[in-house]
């Protein structure tokens, strides 16, 4: 089984149609680690599209926030402007769907999905000493997380945690990692509609557990389209700039 695991598309269907087309064929089953919405231009296009897409997604915080789940008032004012947007445009079909969407851990094929950590679906995990905590105590050897839309993660063999930093290199599709034994991971795919690890193509991943392996991929996709959407609606000019860096 080929799992296609994205996360962090953020209402950017631009990156998530150039992604989609790039692992065509590639993938059996689409799982989904939350934040569909917010910053980006296309809400609804983007819930319509994953909603069918995924055998099982886990909530970001602001899925949560844009559908009342939880309040604004954690978000720094430009992503809260981005969210009170999201919110105007999301038709009632689709707030629906994101306040429903469940948190993490979620474990299913093999694997354990959550957007945070394992212990606080919000906690952002940057570094190896955060990350020992959630590999220690997650329901499954491979767990998948979002939330820092920076591709790569952590393993941790039993003494030393080590940070994972792969990633396709400018003009290359993807890298593999191979799964070591009796080695626990944390691995992020990255994000698709704001990466923030300096490259700004869409970030994706595809595991297959029965090879061992986990591939890394980037997808280059039409960034000027997306922005002059944002422009258009207001959006703020740093969310819009951003997208170019990949910062
Ligand atoms: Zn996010």
């Amino acid at each position: 089984m080929r799992l296609l695991l994205f996360s962090d598309v953020h209402a950017n269907a631009t990156a998530l149609e150039a992604a989609l087309k790039a692992c065509a064929g590639h993938w059996d089953r689409a799982l989904c680690l939350g934040d569909i919405v917010g910053y980006g231009p296309d809400p609804n296009e983007v819930v319509d599209r994953v909603r069918p897409l995924v055998s099982a997604i886990v909530r970001g915080n602001h899925d949560k926030a844009v559908s009342g789940a939880s309040d604004l008032d954690d978000f720094n004012p430009v992503a809260r402007a981005a969210l009170e947007w999201t919110r105007s445009q999301l038709v009632p079909e689709n707030i629906q769907y994101l306040r429903d969407l469940p948190g993490g851990p979620l474990a299913i094929d093999g694997i354990a999905l959550v957007h945070g950590s394992v212990n606080d679906e919000d906690e952002y995990v940057f570094a190896p000493a955060q990350a020992l905590d959630g590999i220690l105590t997650s329901p499954r050897r491979v767990t998948f997380f979002g939330h820092t839309h920076m591709q790569g993660g952590f393993s941790y063999d039993g003494e030393n945690v080590q940070r994972i930093e792969l990633r396709p290199n400018t003009g290359v599709t993807l890298v593999t990692l191979r799964l070591e034994p009796k080695t626990r991971y944390l691995l992020n795919p990255g994000s698709i509609g704001q990466p923030r690890d300096g490259d700004p193509r869409a970030a994706f991943a595809i595991a297959n557990l029965e090879q061992q392996k986990v591939e890394f991929w980037r997808a280059p996709y039409d960034i000027s389209a997306v922005q002059d959407r944002m422009e258009r609606t207001g959006a703020p000019e740093a969310l819009v700039l951003r997208l170019a860096f990949g910062r």
